[in-house]
């Protein structure tokens, strides 16, 4: 396994600062966040002052400057707070990573005040004909004399019923499929755009998600992001980073179901004893803790190859089919290890089993991601 590029001090510093931010504020207000379905604004521009969103985003361009194993450390501490939270700052990483590589000076400077939270944003890929197969793109951008005419409609993009800034997939050659894509920078409070209702959702209630229509949306030619026609390859270059983040949320959500499941355990008198007594629980608890740190393992390895500039497309596939899997079904024990409390509303482990399934499903379904290291094992194999 590669080593990490940085001190351990510096890995230490960043764990520390993200986890008592995720203790002394987000925790507290995680169910009411969820119960409310609230965008937590007050929290982002906290996170914001503290450096806590652009973890691999270049210090000049306003990110902490860090590398793919520490934004992994960040995302699984805040998700052990609430898992919105951290899904709210892989947003901001996946779209600052886009940036940084492909922004125009002009673009670049858009940076700061997203960074800040101060301008809200949206990754916009999904469509109704486009989920997991995202070649069927059917928005299109259409070039006019002074810039781009966009149409069409995307679908459950998080933080839609409050971003200011969208970057959009949408096809500007039709005929060329995935090879006609581009992606642009699309200021959502422009005429023609309009927004879906706020979805009401099983988990991560406190993320905002929703559609998108535009409907003759006029942008500047400065709109598009990196080279015309390199909107899919754009999109799929971030894909990498974006896993390790998920795994590393699932990882966290996983942590706090065991911890809360262990206090439980401890308290909890049944037969005149703790039910942690009982050896059929302490081995669900071994079992939880087992495989949370497989999951943290191999979330940890695919950062570190992704730090160290080596394809990392399988092991991200692994961590994050692995991580998810492995969450939703441990906050399944911790709920488990509750007994009745662990079904009802207001005990942390059963917001934590609906906020795990989630993570099966964004970022590529746990399907796709089979799809992908089965095909690297036979591409490896032949
Ligand atoms: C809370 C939430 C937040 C989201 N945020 C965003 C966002 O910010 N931006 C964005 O663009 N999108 C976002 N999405 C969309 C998300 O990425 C898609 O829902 C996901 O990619 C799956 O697409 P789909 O729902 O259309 O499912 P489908 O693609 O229709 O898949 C349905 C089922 O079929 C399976 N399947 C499909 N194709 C195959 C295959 N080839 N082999 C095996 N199985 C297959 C899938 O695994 C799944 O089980 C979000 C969705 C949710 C629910």
């Amino acid at each position: 396994m590669h080593a990490p590029l940085l001190d351990a001090e510096i890995y230490d510093q960043i764990r520390e600062t993200a986890r008592r931010f995720a203790e002394d504020v987000v925790k507290p207000v995680a169910a009411d966040l969820d119960r409310d379905e609230t965008y937590p604004a007050e929290i982002y521009a906290r996170m914001g002052e503290l450096g806590l969103f652009g973890i691999t985003v270049p210090e000049e361009h306003g990110g902490a400057g860090l590398d793919a194993f520490a934004y992994a450390i960040v995302m699984e501490e805040l998700s052990r707070g609430y898992s919105s939270v951290a899904d709210q700052c892989g947003v901001v990483e996946l779209i600052g990573t886009l940036l940084t590589r492909y922004g125009t000076p002009e673009q670049l400077k858009r940076l700061p005040d997203i960074l800040a939270a101060r301008t809200r944003i949206a990754y916009c890929l999904t469509e109704a004909e486009a989920g997991s197969d995202l070649s069927n793109v059917r928005t299109t951008a259409r070039e006019t004399a002074d810039g781009y005419v966009i149409d069409g409609g995307k679908l459950w993009i998080h933080n839609a019923p409050v971003a200011d800034l969208g970057f959009v997939l949408a096809s500007t050659d039709p005929a060329a499929g995935h090879r006609g894509m581009s992606i642009f920078l699309v200021d959502l409070n422009a005429p023609g755009v309009s927004r879906g209702p706020k979805e009401h959702k099983m988990g991560q209630r406190a993320s905002q998600v929703g559609a998108l229509n535009f409907d003759g949306v006029t942008v500047p030619r400065e709109a598009l992001l990196g080279p015309k026609g390199r909107g899919f390859h754009i999109m799929m270059s971030v894909l990498e980073k974006g896993r390790v983040g998920i795994a590393s949320l699932a990882v966290g959500i996983a942590q706090a179901g065991l911890e809360a499941a262990l206090a439980y355990a401890r308290d909890r008198r049944q037969f005149g004893k703790p039910i942690l007594d009982n050896q059929g629980l302490q081995w669900m608890l071994a079992d939880m803790a087992k495989d949370i740190a497989a999951a943290r393992a191999l979330t940890e390895r695919a950062a570190l190859l992704i730090d160290h500039a080596k394809p990392a497309t399988s092991a991200s596939s692994m961590a994050k089919c692995f991580a998810s899997d492995m969450a939703v079904a441990q906050t399944a024990n911790a709920v488990q290890i509750f007994g009745g409390s662990g079904y009802i509303r207001g005990f942390e482990v059963e917001r934590l089993y609906r906020d795990a399934k989630i993570t099966q499903i964004y970022e590529g379904t746990n399907q796709i991601q089979r799809t992908i290291i089965a095909k690297e094992l036979i591409k490896a194999a032949s």
